[in-house]
């Protein structure tokens, strides 16, 4: 079998529960309801149970917390020490640096 070059390879998309933002699986992160019913973090994407995935931006983690996002997609109702842990986690994120400042100028800003 050839190897087929230069063809599009297929890339999964996850829906961030907090913006609705759509971004390949890859670019989220996931968190998981584990067959013991505890939500964890799931750096790896393969730990076994419901999923759901959010975007690596503090904001988003705030927001799926306090409109209970995560209980909805995860059917679960989080516990204030797994809320505490998934807003330590969501404090390591490196801070944003004003997204779309890097060397993409806005086509509709006045100069
Ligand atoms: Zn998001």
């Amino acid at each position: 079998m050839k190897k087929a070059k230069g063809r599009p390879r297929h890339i999964p998309e996850r829906t961030c529960v907090a913006c609705r933002r759509r971004e390949a699986k890859r670019g989220l992160v996931r968190l998981v309801r584990t067959l013991e019913g505890q939500v964890e973090v799931d750096p790896t994407g393969r730990k076994p149970g419901r999923g759901a995935y959010l975007c690596p931006r503090l904001a988003c983690w705030e927001e799926a917390i306090r409109r209970r996002a995560l209980n909805r997609a995860l059917r679960v109702v989080l516990t204030p020490e797994e809320i505490e842990r998934l807003r330590q986690y969501a404090r390591s994120f490196p801070a944003e640096e004003e997204a779309g400042a890097a060397g993409q100028p806005d086509p509709s800003a006045p100069e």
